[in-house]
């Protein structure tokens, strides 16, 4: 089971911009995961004081990954919560 976003097999652990990634650390990573009818705005405060917000949330995009990235909540891919969600 994915514990943190920095656990996942597609992240790539030897960027060190991934280094001042603000979830690091964090003491509720599971806040990233939300099921569908939870709130996310934990983990979306966090991301919104996070310097590489931009480039998790297309690093997200193009890896189809689920949870919550750059302070939107993905599936797939694709935002399903967050300024840029769309039906
Ligand atoms: S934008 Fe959010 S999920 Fe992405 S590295 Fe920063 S804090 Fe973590």
């Amino acid at each position: 089971m994915t514990t943190t976003i920095l656990e996942l097999p597609s992240f790539d652990r030897d960027d060190p911009e991934w280094e001042l990634a603000a979830c690091r650390g964090d003491a509720h990573p599971d806040r990233w995961f939300p099921d569908p009818s939870e709130p996310f705005e934990y983990a979306a405060g966090v991301c919104g004081r996070c310097p590489i917000l931009a480039e998790c949330g297309a690093f997200a995009a193009a890896t189809l990954q689920s949870g919550v990235w750059g302070g939107r909540e993905f599936r797939r891919g694709r935002v399903v919560r967050g300024s840029a969600a769309r039906a």
